[in-house]
């Protein structure tokens, strides 16, 4: 029994391929699996951790879920992932803190011989990742534009319209590709005068949310308040690329003592659905957290048995290094009207009345 297990631990080290009950391509099935998030910036991550804990799990396989910390976030989240590929971890998921701060990581996992996928946020500047799973942010970006446009329309039939733009932090990849799916709808109304920006601030530098963090949304909306609305005037809508966002924006123009505008947001939180269903915030995005875990681990267990994971998108994400190979799920837009079907069986926010 001696000589035997020797021979297969020297036929393992040499990568000796003649045992088939050595998995050539795949892995153990109790295999460790790194999920690396990002702080709890919204309500998604927070719900994604625990999904990736019970999903990993009930498939068989150990999970090794971490959080960045809230303010050392990039170096917190670079020494996880190292944590990980030093444990084995055949495959590492993770959810970027700065999508430009991790290749040396992900170069080191990729030579450990694990699988790196970015989920919902992708990381720039490698050639080593290996796949990015995440709703087509492109199209969040529409819907929000599309749903500001609609929301000042149906409360005011004729334009032209005044808004501001806000989007996401600069570190996230997905901001700028959510702004710049909204200005696709939007351009054409600003260029053509039906949409006024009333601060005039329309480059992304200028609207962009540090860290994602609220606070920072709170203030540009009472400086952008003070210089461009004074007296009567008041914006109709704002772009607001999320919910928690939004809410800021929402108590800021509050503050100030303004009638609420249309504003879009994104991640279906619980309080924004509330404000949405009280007729304050105007859209959501509902990207169901359930549904990108499980793509993700359905990749996940493809990879241990063997096989290529299944792709629907391999174009829209370049980034910088190679096109990422992508599964992309569809978001949808949820306002007052198709609230309570939205999230008829979403065991979070449903049912609803309207
Ligand atoms: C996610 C959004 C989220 C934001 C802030 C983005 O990368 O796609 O759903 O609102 O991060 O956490």
């Amino acid at each position: 029994a001696a000589l035997l297990a020797l021979t297969a631990c020297g036929s393992e080290r040499d990568g000796d391929t003649g045992d088939s009950a050595a998995p050539e391509k795949g892995f153990a099935k109790d295999a460790l699996i790194g999920v690396a998030l990002p702080a709890k910036t919204s309500e998604n991550w927070v719900l994604a951790g625990g999904l990736f804990e019970s999903g990993l799990k009930e498939a068989g396989f150990q999970g090794d879920v971490q959080y960045a910390g809230a303010s050392t976030t990039v170096a917190d989240q670079q020494s996880q992932i190292a944590a990980m590929v030093t444990k084995g971890a055949k495959v590492i998921v993770i959810g970027a803190t700065d999508a430009a701060q991790l290749s040396t990581q992900v170069t080191q996992a990729k030579q450990s011989g694990a699988t790196v996928i970015a989920y919902d946020r992708l990381i720039t500047n490698t050639p080593d990742l290996d796949y990015y799973v995440a709703f087509d942010n492109f199209k969040v970006g529409e819907l929000q534009g599309q749903a500001l446009l609609d929301g000042m329309k149906a409360k005011k039939p004729n334009g032209p319209y005044t808004v501001e733009l806000f989007s996401g932090s600069p570190d996230d990849n997905n901001s700028k590709v959510f702004f710049d799916g909204a200005m696709s709808v939007l351009q054409p109304a600003i260029d053509s005068g039906d949409v006024v920006v009333g601060s005039k601030q329309t480059d992304i530098k200028q609207t962009a949310t540090q860290g994602w963090k609220a606070e920072n949304a709170q203030s540009r909306m009472d400086s952008l308040l003070t210089s461009a609305y004074s007296g009567d005037k008041a914006p109709d809508g704002v772009l607001s690329p999320n919910d928690s966002l939004a809410r800021a924006i929402i108590t800021s123009v509050k503050g100030a003592g303004k009638p609420v505008p249309v504003v879009t947001g994104q991640d279906s939180e619980v309080e924004s659905v509330k404000s949405i269903m009280n007729g304050e915030q105007y859209s959501t995005i509902n990207k169901d957290t359930r549904k990108l875990v499980a793509q993700t681990i359905t990749m996940v267990k493809s990879l241990q048995a063997g096989d290529t994971p299944e792709i629907n998108d391999d174009k829209s994400y370049d980034n910088g290094e190679k096109v990422v190979p992508a599964y992309l799920l569809p978001p949808v837009i949820v306002t007052k009207e198709n609230a309570v079907e939205a999230y008829a069986d979403d065991p979070k926010l449903g049912p609803l009345t309207k």
